[in-house]
């Protein structure tokens, strides 16, 4: 935590990382960043050509969320459900996460895609502002009263730079593919991009752990 890692070196022997919290020496590395992100990292001898390629490859999506709080579920007495899927709003994607058995209410929504885009180069104000009124369009005036308002931009964290994950761009599978697990050198690749399947889930992550955790094993 707090260590990001600016740079990897590799001999025949083993490894360098070199974070800002400090310098570790080990014999081989997992890199368990999305692919995109790890290629932020200065590697030393660079990567090979095809896993940089592939690495160009791969952005990562944009979706910025956003839960909202209110005193009550009032949209539940107007006999709405609060499950909202639109595209006439910047925020298109509302689920009711109210906690059951308590007497307030919650929603949980999204700006996605190019609204992501757009709306994470304004300020937090702006957004609470243009959700209040998404909102109310769907559920009424009471929306404009909420408790309480948190947010994460995805686009904007400087470590990960998107959600929900990284996706290969048409193409970049076939042509390169294998550089996704593909090994290089003493250097691993997890995350959940790297997974067989549930790719984008935390099911995903855990699958990739396990599988470079064996692959290591095994070089023991
Ligand atoms: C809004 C949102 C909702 C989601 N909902 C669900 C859900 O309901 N169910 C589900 O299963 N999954 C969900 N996911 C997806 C789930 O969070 C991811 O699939 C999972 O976290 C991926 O795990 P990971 O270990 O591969 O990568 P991450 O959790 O992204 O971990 C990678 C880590 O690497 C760090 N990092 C990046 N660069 C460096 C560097 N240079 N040096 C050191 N560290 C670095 C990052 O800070 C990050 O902590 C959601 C994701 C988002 C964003």
């Amino acid at each position: 935590m707090n260590a990001p890692v600016r740079s990897i070196a590799q001999t025949n022997d083993g490894v360098t990382v070199t974070s800002d919290a400090g310098v570790w020496t080990a014999a081989w590395a997992v890199v368990a960043t999305a692919p995109p992100m790890a290629a932020r990292i200065s590697y030393t001898p660079p990567m090979p050509p095809r896993r940089d390629a592939f690495t160009q490859r791969m952005p990562m999506g944009s979706i910025i969320k956003v839960h909202v709080a209110y005193e009550t579920p009032f949209w539940r007495a107007k006999g709405l459900s609060g499950s909202i899927l639109s595209d006439r709003t910047a925020t298109g994607l509302w689920m009711d996460h109210s906690i059951p058995g308590v007497e307030t209410g919650g929603m949980v929504g999204f700006f996605g895609g190019g609204h992501a885009q757009a709306w994470a180069e304004r300020s937090p104000e702006e957004r609470r502002a243009r959700v209040l009124e998404d909102l109310a369009t769907y559920l009424g005036p009471e929306a404009n009263k909420p408790t309480e308002y948190v947010e994460r931009s995805w686009p904007a964290a400087p470590w990960q730079r998107g959600a929900y994950w990284a996706m290969p761009t048409p193409g970049a599978l076939t042509a390169f593919g294998p550089a996704l697990r593909e090994p290089v050198g003493r250097i691993h690749w997890a995350g959940t991009e790297t997974a067989d399947a549930n790719i984008g889930y935390l099911d995903g992550a855990i699958q990739s752990g396990e599988r470079v955790a064996g692959d290591i094993v095994n070089h023991l």
